[in-house]
C-alpha cells in the first residue's frame, strides 16, 4: 500500500528504470531518488560532458573535472584548462572520488547544480596518490611560509648551541 501512495504521489517507478533516452548502461541497484533519471523524475536535456569526480560531499553532490584544449591564436599554440562542474550523485550510482562519470545537463536542481551523473565509465586508479603527493606539496609549502627564519638558519642557531657559544 505504501509503495502504491508514493508512486501515485511522487510518480516513482520503484523496481523498473525508465528508458532516459541516452544508450547508457542502467544502474544495478534500485534507488528512491526523486532526482534520479532512472528511478526518480528527472528529465536529463543540453549538454553532455565526461570527467573525473575530485570531490563529493553530503546532500548527494560531487564536483566533476575535465581538461579542455584552449587556442592562443598569438602563440598558434594550446594551452591545457580545466573545466569544474558541480552534479548530482543518484543514490543507484554513488560515484565516489576518482571515478570516471558522464554527466547530463538538466533543469536546475540547487543554486549550483544543473548536470547529473548518468554513468559511470571507469576508474582513475592513481587518484588517491596523486591527491596524497598535492596535499604533501600543500603542508611543506605553507610550512615553510609560516616560519620566519628558513630551514638552513635554525640548523645552524642550533648547532652553535650544541657547541655552548
Ligand atoms: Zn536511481
Amino acid at each position: 500500500m505504501r509503495e502504491k501512495l508514493s508512486q501515485r504521489f511522487h510518480g516513482h517507478r520503484t523496481n523498473s528504470s525508465i528508458n532516459i533516452g541516452i544508450n547508457v548502461e542502467k544502474p544495478k541497484e534500485s534507488c528512491r531518488d526523486n532526482k534520479c533519471p532512472f528511478h526518480g523524475s528527472l528529465k536529463i536535456r543540453g549538454r553532455s560532458f565526461s570527467g573525473l569526480v575530485v570531490t563529493t560531499d553530503l546532500h548527494k553532490s560531487v564536483t566533476v573535472e575535465w581538461e579542455r584544449k584552449f587556442f592562443i591564436a598569438k602563440y598558434e599554440r594550446y594551452e591545457k584548462r580545466r573545466s569544474r562542474v558541480r552534479a548530482h550523485n543518484p543514490s543507484c550510482i554513488n560515484a565516489k572520488e576518482g571515478d570516471l562519470v558522464t554527466i547530463h545537463e538538466c533543469r536546475p536542481l540547487s543554486k549550483t547544480k544543473h548536470f547529473v551523473i548518468i554513468e559511470k565509465t571507469g576508474k582513475d586508479t592513481l587518484f588517491k596518490l596523486k591527491k596524497e603527493f598535492r596535499e604533501e606539496a600543500k603542508v611543506t609549502e605553507s610550512t615553510i611560509g609560516q616560519l620566519s627564519t628558513p630551514p638552513q638558519k635554525i640548523q645552524a642557531e642550533k648547532k652553535k648551541v650544541e657547541r655552548g657559544e
